[in-house]
């Protein structure tokens, strides 16, 4: 069968109960001898902010020495409590919270360097509070820190990546440790030691890794609602669960915003061929989504709806010289040296129009293009994508879609299709996105 890898999102560590409630899920599949990732501890009061976001106000305080205490003091009181709650002491997590004081008076870096290791702490001291909370339950875990998981990674600060060479490296020793290992999700280091994360969400990509590297039977995402749903949940709340749905649709949802799965994710389960179980916490007994290799026969052609709203357009326009040779990859090479990543593209003959994924350098980016192209910039747009894939070989789906979008009144920005034709992806207007998305859900899903 395999080993497990079992990711707990920070729901499903928020409270002391709901430690517990992890610590039994493991423990009723110890024979399998699972490795356990985790989140950060989570928001367990409305309007509380996450740690993770707590941890990124006070680096950003700290770097421009300002002063940092209430936020660290706030931190560390969350921390007490649900230690409290456990019956556990402080000493536990001493050691690592005295690493984050390190590394907060450690200022004489880069920010984007300092940032990621500050980031980091949400998981390294949850980790151990669930590590010591399964020890107690009588299931012999151990929790290991960052910087002995030899998850190597390249120097992309806030979203780095682990290529497939260095992939084999992680858990290295760790491997063959027979109590349950509980890995902190989220963080990893370069080659020379200088901690990383993995991007928001990021720790389901690192169970993906941790999984690919062990060649694990199934990689679980354990959440707070019952598996991927064929709408966002929050805006289609009767959208129903997929059963199972294959890594390339899984791929094209989690890039186009169900955020129930990060969308690095799928690469590294997908090369090793590994199961992705998306499962709730809250409800361990309820089936999930299956996430695997074949391609599923079903009925329905279109499968499921994603979307991202709040999108930037970036459009290129040049009555003279689109055509010529040269200018596109001028264009390409100014996205390349600032590591743009094009999400959405389309072209005419006098411009071309685009989403970007990663905008950390889009303003340096947009100041050279405007060197030789008029540039606009356009706010507040929403990709929705639909993904099925039925997709491949049936004719007229884009009708079908454009015909209920036409009729809803919503007015269509820019539409692709992806290459493994399984999904269309277009851009509306921010305020159109959820009578489009409710339009497109009752008329071709439910
Ligand atoms: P975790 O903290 O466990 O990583 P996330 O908040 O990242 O949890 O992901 C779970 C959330 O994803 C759900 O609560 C749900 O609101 C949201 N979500 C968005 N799209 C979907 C979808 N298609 N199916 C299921 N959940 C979705
Ligand atoms: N704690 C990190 C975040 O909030 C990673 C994760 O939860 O997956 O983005
Ligand atoms: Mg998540």
């Amino acid at each position: 069968m395999g080993r497990l890898v079992m990711k707990f999102g920070e729901t499903s560590v928020a409270t002391a109960e709901r430690i517990e409630a992890v610590a039994a899920i493991v423990a009723s599949r110890a024979e399998r001898r699972p490795i356990v990732v985790v989140s950060a501890v989570g928001v367990s009061v409305p309007g509380e902010a996450k740690i993770t976001d707590q941890l990124e106000a006070m680096a950003e305080l700290a770097h421009a020495h300002k002063p940092y205490q209430e936020n660290l003091d706030k931190i560390r009181v969350k921390h007490e409590k649900v230690l409290k709650e456990l019956g556990l002491s402080w000493e536990l997590i001493g050691p690592v919270w005295t690493k984050l004081r390190n590394a907060l008076s450690d200022l004489d870096r880069p920010y984007e360097e300092y940032l990621d290791d500050v980031f980091s702490f949400g998981e390294r001291l949850s980790s151990h509070i669930v590590a010591e909370v399964m020890n107690a339950k009588g299931t012999p875990a151990v929790c290991v820190d960052v910087d002995e998981l030899d998850i190597i990674t390249d120097e992309n600060f806030q979203d780095a990546t682990v290529t497939p060479e260095n992939e084999g490296r992680i858990l290295g020793r760790f491997r063959t440790e027979e109590k349950v290992l509980v890995v902190p999700g989220f963080a990893g280091h370069t080659a020379d030691g200088r901690v990383t994360t993995l991007g928001r969400g990021g720790s389901d990509y690192t169970a993906a890794l941790v999984g690919a590297a062990l060649e694990a039977g199934e990689i679980q995402i354990w959440t707070d609602v019952s598996g991927m749903r064929s709408a966002d949940p929050r805006l289609v709340p009767d959208a129903e669960r997929l059963d199972v749905i294959s890594f390339d649709e899984a791929k094209a949802l989690a890039a186009f915003g169900a955020r129930v799965l990060h969308p690095k994710t799928i690469e590294p389960a997908m090369r090793k061929n590994i199961p992705v179980v998306i499962l709730n916490s809250f409800r361990p007994g309820d089936e999930g989504t299956t996430i695997r290799a074949e391609h599923i026969k079903q009925n329905k052609v279109i499968k499921a709806i994603a979307h991202k709203k709040g999108i930037e357009m970036l459009s290129i326009e040049s009555t003279s010289m689109l055509g010529a040779s040269g200018y596109m990859a001028r264009i390409f090479n100014i996205f390349a040296k600032y590591g743009i990543d094009i999400e959405m593209m389309a072209t005419t003959e006098v411009s071309i129009s685009m989403t970007i994924n990663n905008n950390k350098n889009l303003d340096k980016a947009v100041e050279e293009l405007k060197e030789f192209a008029n540039v606009t910039l356009e706010p507040g747009q929403t990709v929705i994508c639909i993904v099925g894939e039925g997709m491949r070989h049936t004719p007229g789906v884009s009708g079908r879609v454009f015909s209920t979008l036409g009729t809803a009144g919503v007015n269509v920005e820019m539409i692709t299709q992806g290459g493994s034709e399984i999904n269309i992806t277009f851009l509306v207007d921010d305020k159109d996105a959820d009578r489009a998305i409710k339009a497109l859900y009752y008329a071709c899903i439910s």
